[in-house]
């Protein structure tokens, strides 16, 4: 049986500091503080950042092998603690036990590629003889590390999209600053727990959960080059706004869309969306929200998914049978409600769903939803779906471009040319066929466009913004 320790501390500069115990976390089931952990004040943040550009040169200069080691240090004691570390996603982030061993899973796989991709950061040799003007020129390039970078991250994955940055970090060669999600700090604070069991340069990291006054400066602080944010718009765009002249990539939100076609296989496109539109209570950006059914099986799959979703456990995210579990806090759940109950009052049909309990709310599934109300504009973030019904395809990717996200869309078709146009006209980052927009594995490229955000990750994506390409260029003498 895993038990949490009832105080953790910060990671500074590659070091466990206690400074305070200020941050109370919660038990997002029970309501009831799980534990505490210590925050960093502006003066902690600094020496953090400071550590990282003292940091910056010998983390660069590591070679190709001992970045691997780290990496592998990581997958192999994130192995030998997958059970603690789903524990603490299911406390702090009220994540059902089953995600939350996927998550884990996930952190893994993304160390593992890391620890890959870090021995194959390559460049090229170019011949810049073109014109009789550079004859007798050659040139090649190489990437070299951007700098200390500055990461902050959400609640909703609290150790994969911490692991987003970190792993890339460390892969290329990079110092970091990190402030984790204050709902949910503790992933972000086991990855540091393990990190400091490597000879990493002094000041290669800081993990730092931090109070809002201090957070500015993880965006401000001239000395870091690259700003990697992943969380709400909002915020986001606003911080994109304060970042001076870093580099800015932005992982936002989305609604994201997704089209079952009268091809498809239903029962197995039901199973796919019933994970895609209530997986982890619909927390996740690639939430499947908006599902927009061909008419000749819309009355089927309506009421195949009504019937499927009303028979999804609610409950206590410990417990492996549940598959809904709270939502981060009661304020969330009330905003979502309100939302679903304005659709209502707005003409929208309610199939199932729509009860409230503090923060757990049930699965919900309307339809006829008029588009300008916010459950069909906005990011509902928690476990809500919306059904339409189309006739004509172009229309139904029309439908799906109708948003101001973009970051990803999946079709369930089997046509090949129905693929290559939605691939050629849907406005995301990504097009999944035959599963819901849901989908995503930690090596390939992830990110939006629109409000959705700026730049990819995936580890080797996120890994060439963390470089700079450096240019040599030689004249034969
Ligand atoms: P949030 O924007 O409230 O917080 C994200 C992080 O920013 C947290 O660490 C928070 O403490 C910090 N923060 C908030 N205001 C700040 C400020 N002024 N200065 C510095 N830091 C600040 O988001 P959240 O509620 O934690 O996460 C949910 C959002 O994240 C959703 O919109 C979701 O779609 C998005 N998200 C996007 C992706 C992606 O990869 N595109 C993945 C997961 C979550």
């Amino acid at each position: 049986m895993v038990k949490l320790k009832d105080v953790y501390p910060l990671y500074l500069n590659n070091k466990a500091e206690q400074p305070n115990t200020d941050l109370a976390v919660t038990d997002k089931f029970t309501g009831e503080v799980a534990f505490r952990c210590a925050q960093a004040d502006a003066a902690t943040i600094n020496a953090g950042i400071a550590g990282a550009v003292e940091a910056a040169e010998p983390m660069a200069r590591m070679p190709a092998y001992a970045r691997r080691d780290v990496l592998q240090h990581c997958v192999d004691r994130f192995t030998e603690r997958a059970e603690e570390l789903a524990f603490a996603l299911c406390v702090e982030a009220g994540k059902p036990i089953k995600d939350s061993e996927g998550e884990v899973g996930r952190l893994i796989d993304t160390f593992r590629i890391a620890a890959e991709e870090s021995v194959r950061i390559t460049g090229e040799v170019q011949p810049l003889d073109i014109s009789p003007r550079a004859k007798g020129y050659m040139g090649m390039w190489k990437r070299v590390p951007i700098g200390p970078c500055s990461f902050i991250s959400p609640f909703n994955f609290p150790l994969n999209l911490a692991a987003h940055k970190i792993a890339p970090a460390l892969a290329v060669g990079c110092s970091f600053v990190m402030k984790p999600a204050s709902r949910t700090p503790l992933g972000a604070l086991i990855i540091g727990e393990v990190l400091a069991e490597t000879d990493l340069p002094r000041g290669a990291f800081s993990i730092l959960p931090a109070h809002r006054d201090g957070a500015d400066l993880f965006t401000e602080d001239e000395r870091l080059k690259l700003l990697s944010f992943t969380g709400s718009p909002g915020v986001g765009w606003d911080l994109k706004a304060k970042a001076g002249k870093k580099k800015v990539v932005l992982e936002l939100g989305g609604n994201a869309a997704c089209i079952i076609d009268h091809d498809a296989d239903l029962d197995d496109a039901l199973e796919r969306v019933i994970f895609g539109a209530f997986y982890q209570s619909g927390q996740s950006c690639i939430h499947a929200q908006r599902i927009i059914v061909h008419e000749d099986v819309y009355d089927l799959f309506r009421d195949m998914f009504v019937a499927r979703a009303k028979t999804l456990i609610a409950g206590d995210p410990k417990d492996r049978n549940v598959f809904i579990g709270p939502m981060i806090t009661e304020g969330e759940a009330k905003r979502l409600d309100g939302w679903i109950q304005a659709a209502v009052a707005a003409g929208a049909k309610l199939l199932c769903g729509g009860k409230r309990d503090g923060a757990m709310l049930e699965a919900t599934i309307i339809e006829d939803v008029p588009r300008d109300t916010d459950a069909y504009r906005e990011e509902a973030f928690g476990p809500l779906a919306i059904l339409s019904k189309f006739s004509d395809f172009k229309a139904a990717l029309d439908e799906v471009n109708d948003s101001k996200f973009g970051l990803q869309a999946g079709i369930f078709t089997r046509d090949l040319f129905k693929t290559l146009d939605a691939w050629d006209d849907l406005d995301v980052g990504g097009v999944v066929i035959n599963d819901v927009p849901s989908f995503r594995v930690d090596n390939m490229p992830y990110g939006g466009v629109k409000d959705s955000g700026l730049g990819r990750e995936g580890v080797r994506f996120a890994m060439e913004d963390m470089t700079e390409i450096r240019n040599l260029v030689i004249r034969r003498l």
